[in-house]
């Protein structure tokens, strides 16, 4: 099948003007004649539908959680982009586009960044109507803070809780059209097919997780907003429920998968304790803008810090090695995200991790304490000033900024990080990869739609900050509505979709007979088991760094756990009740796929980009060489003549497993 990203031609800034003057529009009163399925209510979901739904459009809105408000999207902390230009430091759509392609290594779609960075304005303007409490500074005008990898500040941000935010924002212009009737909720509710009919998305099988019924829902098109599927490696600081099985349906019915390999790896993450963790949670990045990463310079003092016989604070400065100040002086603690993460890897491969798993670096605020400290005993006046009054006045400082979170730590790991340094770990983060979608965000099944985390086409390899909000808010707000309009358009006389028809009939067979297999397998492990070792492959062989024999040995092994799921795995409770191990086995079947794809896309990419470094480029020259790159970048300009997909490397993109295409447009 020939790609056709279906970018508009001329120049790159008129491309999305061109483009919403001469699209087909539905007429107010036909919209009422069109039904639309939205799968998820996160940020992407919940603002489609609440935007189609006031367009006219009568919405069916899914999700598993039992209120939208729920999506994962409520976890976000640190802000969403926007070139408002409020500092006036520079900042404008043409430097939002440029950083964010740069941000992706140079694999985003170029005409959808722009596109992304020229409505990022407005995502501010329609959440400030909503209400939603942006920061403010003293004069009560919106504040801005910033973000690694650029030199402008253009995060908007509430507190440490932007997500949650911006969620109740859309989910309260959803319940608007809720009240409406505009929008049918259907909480409770996972998507577990997509149904084609003459060749166009045209419904979905959906099972209620609370009774355990089958239902048939059909529209004129169908929108898949699911977010990532980072838990794909068990272990992330995605939400519980986050997964792949929407998306991976729509692939398995024609759709095709890009990019599946890339993830983003976060280098500020509480670590794991143990075996029996199911979940990891993000420290922000911010925190490193006053916290310095070390490690013990000698295995010694790393073995008796393991046993307790030594704590990290007895330790002189020339017994620390700050590697990332002493590797990368320019950056420092503020390396981007993948070098931050890759080097706390290679101290603890090399044995020097902190923690009892082996896996932890040193985060320390000491230094912050005690700078900010003598700046306010100087500021207060107060004349030869203890140690410990200079700690306490930093510690003071340290608290107004970053107070909630190092209260998150100290209830997690129960360690006051004012007193002994944190400890950190990198883990998954954020799915890059996803649906392959047009310019439309159709994917490659007429009339099925993916925003959001959900599809690949915006971010490219490599994630800046703040991105992922902007880019599900811009998709669901102003994107989809106007793109979907134009396919709808030759929708106004179909009537209502029938799902009494065969198309239907064979979609649901196929869900039932999946259910019907799991409560009736009687095998020998959880599906938790399963998961699990699903992860192990997936951190250890497709993790931040990988190399050929190791890529190749996850493909067989994770194609082994797959037959050894199907035969062995055992699933309690009945399908008729609330079965949240049921629900389960259907995402880890689909993760197990998934799992595969993922390590054949690492395999044939004999690259190292964003996230990921093939070994072979793993020294300390190649992390040098990645260093320059990311500094030296900027050397590249857009040079205003239209490309129909990426700059540098357009997505692998698969069918079914197989790589069919590789295509460098
Ligand atoms: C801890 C953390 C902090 C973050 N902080 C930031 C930040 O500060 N700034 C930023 O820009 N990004 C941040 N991100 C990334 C960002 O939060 C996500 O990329 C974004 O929220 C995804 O939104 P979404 O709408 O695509 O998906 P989600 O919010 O994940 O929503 C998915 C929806 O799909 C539904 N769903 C899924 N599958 C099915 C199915 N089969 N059937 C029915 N419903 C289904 C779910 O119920 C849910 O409603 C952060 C990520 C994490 C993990």
């Amino acid at each position: 099948m020939a790609l056709d990203s279906k970018v508009p031609q001329g120049p790159l800034k008129d491309k999305w003007t061109d483009y919403k003057n001469h699209i087909n529009l539905v007429n107010p009163a036909n919209k009422r004649h069109i039904d639309v399925i939205v799968v998820g209510t996160g940020l992407a979901g919940g603002s489609a539908s609440a935007t189609l739904a006031e367009l006219g459009y009568n919405v069916k809105s899914f999700a598993y959680q039992d209120s939208p408000r729920r999506a994962h999207s409520i976890a976000a902390q640190g802000g969403i982009n926007a070139a408002k230009n409020y500092q006036g430091d520079g900042d404008s759509t043409y430097r939002l586009f440029y950083d964010t392609v740069k941000g992706g290594d140079y694999r985003s779609r170029e005409a959808n960044v722009y596109r992304l960075a020229e409505v990022s304005a407005n995502i501010i303007d329609q959440c400030v109507a909503q209400g939603v409490p942006f920061a403010r500074d003293y004069g009560g005008l919106l504040d801005n803070r910033s973000f690694g990898g650029v030199l402008v500040s253009r995060t908007f941000y509430a507190k440490g809780q932007t997500g949650q935010q911006l969620l109740l924002g859309a989910y309260s212009a959803m319940n608007r059209q809720i009240a409406r009737g505009k929008i049918e909720m259907f909480n409770r509710h996972e998507m577990l097919d997509v149904v084609v009919v003459d060749g166009k998305a045209r419904g979905i099988i959906a099972r209620n997780l609370v009774t355990g019924e089958i239902e048939r829902h059909s529209a004129h098109a169908v929108v898949i907003a699911s977010g990532g599927y980072g838990n794909v490696y068990f272990l992330s600081t995605n939400a519980m429920g986050s997964n792949v099985t929407a998306g991976w349906k729509v692939h398995k019915k024609g759709a095709y998968f890009a990019n599946p390999c890339y993830t983003q790896i976060h280098p500020t993450c509480i670590p794991r304790s143990g075996d029996y963790q199911s979940k990891l949670t993000l420290m922000s990045e911010s925190l490193q803008n006053d916290g310095r990463i070390w490690v013990p310079k000698n295995l010694e003092d790393v073995t008796a810090i393991r046993e307790g016989k030594l704590k990290p604070t007895q330790l002189t400065e020339d017994q620390r090695d700050y590697y990332l100040e002493r590797r990368y002086p320019a950056f420092g603690n503020l390396v981007p995200r993948d070098v931050a993460s890759r080097a706390a890897k290679e101290r603890c491969d090399a044995g020097y991790g902190v923690n009892a798993t082996g896996e932890a670096v040193y985060l320390d605020f000491a230094a912050s304490f005690e700078r900010y400290g003598s700046e306010q005993a100087k500021i207060q006046n107060i004349s030869n000033p203890s140690a410990a009054k200079i700690k306490e006045l930093g510690q003071e400082i340290v608290r107004a900024k970053y107070g909630n979170l190092f209260q998150m730590y100290e209830k997690i790991v129960d360690e006051n990080p004012y007193e002994t340094p944190m400890m950190i770990y990198p883990a998954v983060h954020y799915t890059m990869g996803g649906v392959w979608v047009d310019y439309n965000l159709m994917t490659t099944i007429p009339g099925c739609y993916a925003i959001g985390e959900a599809n690949f086409s915006d971010h490219g390899a490599n994630r800046l900050g703040a991105s992922a909000l902007m880019q599900g808010l811009a998709d669901g707000y102003f994107v989809l509505p106007y793109t979907i309009g134009d396919y709808l358009s030759d929708d106004i006389r179909t009537g209502k979709i029938a799902t009494d028809t065969p198309e239907f009939d064979a979609a649901e067979k196929e869900v039932t007979e999946r259910i019907e297999f799991f409560v009736n397998n009687k095998g020998t492990h959880s599906v938790d088991y399963y998961h699990k070792k699903l992860g192990k492959i997936m951190w250890d062989k497709c993790g931040m760094s990988r190399n050929k024999a190791g890529l190749e040995e996850a493909v067989e092994e994770i194609s082994a756990l797959r037959k050894d799921f199907w035969k062995n795995v055992i699933v309690p409770g009945t399908a008729t009740e609330y079965n949240e191990q049921l629900a389960k086995a259907g995402r880890v079947a689909d993760f197990l796929e998934l799992g595969e794809l993922f390590a054949k896309d690492a395999l044939v990419r004999e690259e190292s980009a964003g996230g990921h470094f093939r070994e072979e480029h793993q020294t300390e020259d190649g992390e040098a060489k990645r260093m320059k790159e990311f500094q030296f970048v900027s050397a590249w300009e857009y040079k205003g003549e239209p490309k129909d997909a990426v700059l540098h490397k357009e997505a692998l993109v698969y069918e079914n497993i197989e790589v069919k295409e590789r295509s460098y447009k």
